[in-house]
């Protein structure tokens, strides 16, 4: 399976990054080993002194397709959840003055933390929205209309480049509050469905 992830799909986001709107989306990919899940604590990597949550969207494809048409792009995916980019941002600030590759600063291991998935069916797409709370505190809020790029543009946008496959993710991008995570902070992962809000993660930083 690939994950892809998003850059700068918010513009409030790409606005506190000090990065332009994009006018394509801004994609990279983590590998596999990056993945965590079952709420199992996160080790801040010795490698890093400034390791940054971004709370995402996560689209899970449930069928393989290449140049998908934008016709056709909402039947690629039927479950979607919620989980985070962990960013080692001192590491991307190097990369980026460097003009290198983000993966050493992206996609270590644990950088991309899934949580629970739910069914499209069962959700409101259109007024969808997520949190994060950072030790019982909100400290990120996103509305998937305020996306640059929705996920069907997403969808058609990547197949044009990678075959997807059954079971790739797709990290949709941060919106704005990104914010450093210390030893002991807890974080706990809220997606809006029906009328209320179910908690999709819930784990600690060691
Ligand atoms: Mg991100």
């Amino acid at each position: 399976m690939k994950i892809f992830c998003i850059g700068r799909n918010y513009a409030k986001h790409a606005k506190e990054m000090g990065a332009e709107t994009p006018s394509s989306p801004v994609v990279f990919m983590k590998p596999s080993t990056a993945l965590l899940i079952e709420n199992k604590p996160f080790y801040i990597p010795e490698f890093s002194e400034d390791v940054h949550h971004e709370i995402e969207l996560i689209v899970k494809i449930c069928k393989n397709g290449k140049h998908v048409q934008p016709a056709f792009a909402s039947s690629y995916y039927e479950k979607i959840g919620l989980g985070i980019d962990f960013t080692a941002r001192d590491l991307q600030k190097q990369c980026k003055e460097k003009g290198h590759p983000w993966e050493l600063a992206k996609a270590f291991d644990h950088s991309a933390v899934v949580g629970k998935f739910f069914d499209k069916k069962d959700l409101d797409m259109d007024g969808l929205n997520f949190s994060l709370k950072k030790n019982g505190v909100d400290v990120q809020v996103g509305y998937v209309k305020d996306m640059l790029f929705s996920i069907d543009e997403l969808i058609c946008y990547l197949s044009k480049f990678f075959t997807l496959q059954t079971g790739d993710l797709i990290f949709t991008g941060t919106p704005e509050g990104v914010g450093q995570v210390q030893i002991g902070d807890q974080l706990e992962g809220f997606l809006s469905v029906g009328d209320h809000k179910e908690s999709c993660f819930n784990f600690n930083v060691k």
